[in-house]
């Protein structure tokens, strides 16, 4: 097959803000020397900001660092943080504690992501920087053991593979040096990591699900720059979560709940714990005259600094959450990828074609960046222990050892941590009201998730059987519940065996299945480019 090719001195795989910081700060390094390289950064989502999903609370450091005058700039909205409030939950009450010293959000916005992403991309498009939508990145151009650019998605093949009347080949993108920012649980961050071995010297990396509604609220109820987390019901006492619920501009809530995606009851369902929690005595009052706008969800990292891999390989590097910088007590990944989208940007500039460039890992071990996630690194790990003995050592970590203990906690895969379902109790969720709480169908579809359904189904399984003999036999078919989209569905016929029915049109892209699949049978792939979620505001 012949394909277009185009040539650019860095490609950068992702919009969100370690790409599209990354792409800014190379112009800038450009312009401050008289250069101008072509960088192109692709884009999955049909549109920058589509796939975009986070709280948000926006810690601006990375921000005034990269754009000093980002006030001027007309950036949306952002709403100063007035309050912090963290509560411990009972069924029926709540108990103010004092709030975390690394969830104090003085100095700090809310914010949507999303719009923030298209803003970005804005001003690094007044830069100079190519930027295309709608083009997700599914090969590596690899020569010799370097990776010398990507390759993005065929469109118009049918369920089989076979080209159509409107196939499209992928495009070429050849590049000095490729940046690779395709947040939690890239797909080809993935195959990076494999291939260059990048994993071999650090833990497991972990992660959670967080599930995400965005509300608009009447303005008696609404106290914009007020932030509220919570620990303790619905969650189980075992499992690591809560939720977070921030008061944004114009009316609007932005409510979610993550779980961590260590969790042992495979009859745990992460949806039905978030509409739950939304009945609470203390939350529903908030949304009963108020209307839901949007729905979402997405993976985020939470293993710490022990579990980044090596970010650099011939020709590349790995930034923000695809490799997974992201401060976990804070529940912020934004200005951490920010700033390793600038370092990553620094250290590749003058890079050859095809070279590693090692000063990356040199300019993050003298960051502020690795300084934060060392003094962050133990208290994620501690939370296996449970939530209070989990608060216990986190306060003694933060504050008489100051995150400079003499050791390293350990963090162990996602994947391996279920029990079997037999021997695991069976939560009981309430039935939906359809005012406050909804059935997973209704919340996709205010996702706007679309796919072709005559593409080829972009969620692979390795072992055709394995979901029906592993899963339905061993764990009742978890991934019916951790999918927040109501992609996988046994199917049980009359008198014939159960099968696994894939409804691959409604993935949200959170990479779920991917991660927390019991046999690692799930891969997610990139689907024809614009495909998956229409979110706004998110
Ligand atoms: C529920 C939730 C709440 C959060 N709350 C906060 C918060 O309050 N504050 C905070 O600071 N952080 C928060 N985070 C974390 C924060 O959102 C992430 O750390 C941050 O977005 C990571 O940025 P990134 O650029 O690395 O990846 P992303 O933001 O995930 O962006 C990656 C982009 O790459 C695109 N992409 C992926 N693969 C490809 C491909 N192969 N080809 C083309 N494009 C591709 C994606 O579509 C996406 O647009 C939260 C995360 C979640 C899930
Ligand atoms: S299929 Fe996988 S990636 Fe898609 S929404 Fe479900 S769990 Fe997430």
């Amino acid at each position: 097959m012949t394909r277009e090719t185009m040539t650019f001195d860095f490609v950068i795989v992702g919009a969100g803000p370690a790409g599209l910081s990354a792409a800014i700060r190379l112009a800038q390094l450009g312009r401050a020397r008289n250069k101008t390289p072509d960088i192109c950064v692709i884009e999955k989502g049909e549109t920058v900001g589509a796939h975009i999903l986070s709280g948000a609370v926006l810690e601006p450091t990375a921000l005034e660092q990269l754009l000093p005058d980002w006030r001027e700039r007309q950036p949306p909205p952002h709403t100063p943080v007035t309050q912090d409030r963290f509560h411990f939950l009972t069924p029926k009450h709540h108990l103010r504690l004092p709030t975390p010293p690394q969830m104090k959000n003085h100095g700090n916005y809310i914010i949507s992501l999303g719009l923030w992403c298209r803003w970005l991309a804005e001003q690094a498009e007044q830069m100079g920087v190519s930027i295309f939508p709608g083009f997700p990145a599914t090969e590596l151009i690899c020569e010799n053991n370097r990776i010398l650019g990507v390759i993005t998605g065929d469109q118009g093949r049918d369920k089989t593979g076979e080209p159509t009347a409107r196939f499209q080949p992928g495009i070429a993108l050849r590049a000095r040096q490729t940046l690779f920012a395709e947040g939690c649980r890239g797909f080809l961050s993935e195959q990076l990591m494999r291939q260059f071995r990048l994993r071999e010297n650090c833990d497991p990396q972990t992660y959670a699900i967080g599930i995400k509604e965005l509300w608009e609220i009447p303005p008696g109820m609404h106290k914009p720059g007020t932030v509220l987390h919570t620990v303790g019901w619905p969650m189980p006492h075992n499992t690591y979560g809560g939720s977070f619920l921030y008061h944004a501009d114009n009316q609007r809530l932005a409510l979610g709940f993550v779980t961590g995606l260590d969790y042992s009851n495979p009859w745990l369902n992460p949806y039905e714990l978030f509409q739950q929690w939304k009945t609470h005595p203390s939350i529903a009052p908030l949304l009963a005259s108020g209307k839901r706008l949007c729905y979402g969800a997405r993976c985020l990292n939470e293993g710490g600094l022990q579990s980044l891999p090596r970010p650099v390989f011939p020709g590349g590097v790995l930034t923000g959450c695809a490799a997974g910088f992201l401060n976990v007590p804070k529940i912020k990944g934004i200005h951490t990828a920010m700033q390793s989208g600038i370092l990553a940007a620094e250290s590749v500039f003058e890079a050859q074609s095809g070279e590693t460039c090692t000063v990356f890992m040199k300019k993050l071990q003298d960051s502020e960046l690795h300084r934060e996630l060392y003094r962050a690194r133990n208290i994620r790990p501690a939370m296996k222990w449970g939530l209070w003995p989990g608060l216990v050592y986190s306060a003694i970590d933060t504050v008489l050892l100051r995150g400079q203990a003499p050791w390293t906690l350990k963090n162990t895969a996602d994947y391996a941590s279920l029990n079997k379902a037999s021997l695991s109790p069976k939560p009981h969720y309430p039935s939906h009201d359809g005012r406050i709480t909804y059935d997973l169908m209704s919340s996709v579809w205010l996702a706007g998730t679309r796919h072709d359904e005559k593409q080829p189904v972009h969620l692979k399984l390795k072992n055709e059987n394995v979901p029906v003999t592993v899963n339905l036999a061993e764990y009742a078919g978890p991934e019916q519940r951790y999918c927040p989209a109501g992609v996988y569905e046994f199917i049980r016929p009359e008198n014939e065996s159960p099968y696994l029915q894939i409804n691959a049109p409604n993935c949200v892209h959170c990479k779920a299945c991917d991660i927390k699949d019991p046999t690692q049978n799930i891969v997610w792939t990139p689907p024809e480019g614009g495909s998956g979620p229409r979110y706004e505001g998110m």
